[in-house]
């Protein structure tokens, strides 16, 4: 479903991936350890196809960094759910907006942009705060908002960048929970960390970001 083959990236002379492969399965859940400055949001970008390989080839379900239409892009996007760990939340929108905004977009009727967007809050427990505005939440709630938001145009896999790394430990277990459970349903789940303690809580499969290389 991911397949990264020989990606070189570089910023400037500085040199990110250097010869990289990756590859990743539907349903697949994968972790993607490695230093700050590693390069691991680096990655995520190029999965998400925000930037583009040097050399190589970034391939995700049917669409290929070397051929893909710059118009086409919105609707990999849409399959490819980003989690950031910020959150990118909307502040002066409340949590129902923050999530229907993905569908708007999108040409979705309004009926069921309303049942999507339920069923995606629900999925993460926070339907219950779905009239609270983004600053009233705290940022176990707000990531799980983000995740409701990457989720609810039923994407492939979800690319979560160290989803839990602005959260306590209570919170960033939940987050962890949640995406595994997500994760059991059949969506593949990619997710950067420097928490290496999550990687034998919680098992999957790990890739280090080693020497601008990916691996096992
Ligand atoms: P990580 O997420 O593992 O901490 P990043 O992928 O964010 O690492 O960054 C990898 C390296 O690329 C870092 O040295 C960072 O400073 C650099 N970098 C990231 N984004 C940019 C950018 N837009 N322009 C120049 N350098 C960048
Ligand atoms: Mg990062």
């Amino acid at each position: 479903m991911i397949t990264m083959e020989n990606v070189w990236y570089r910023f400037g002379n500085h040199a990110i991936f250097s010869g990289a492969d990756f590859r990743m399965k539907p349903g697949e859940f994968v972790y993607v350890v490695g230093p700050s400055g590693s390069g691991k949001s680096t990655l995520l970008r190029l999965l998400h196809m925000d930037i583009f390989p040097g050399r190589g080839s970034v391939t995700v379900s049917n669409a290929c960094s070397r051929t893909i239409r710059p118009r086409d892009i919105p609707f990999l996007r849409r399959k490819v759910g980003m989690v950031f760990q910020d959150y990118k939340l909307l502040e002066d929108r409340n949590v129902f907006d923050n999530v229907a905004f993905a569908l708007w977009a999108t040409g979705v009727p309004s009926g069921k942009i309303k049942k999507l967007t339920l069923q995606a809050l629900t999925e993460v427990r926070i339907s219950h705060k779905r009239y609270s505005m983004i600053p009233e939440l705290s940022g176990g709630e707000q990531q799980r908002v983000s995740i409701a938001r990457a989720l609810v145009n039923e994407p492939y896999v979800l690319l979560a960048d160290e989803p839990t790394g602005n959260l306590d430990s209570e919170s960033a277990e939940d987050v962890m929970r949640l995406l595994k459970r997500i994760n059991s349903k059949g969506t593949a789940v990619l997710m950067t960390t420097h928490r290496e303690e999550f990687c034998r809580s919680f098992p999957g499969r790990r890739v280090r970001i080693q020497q601008e290389r990916l691996v096992e």
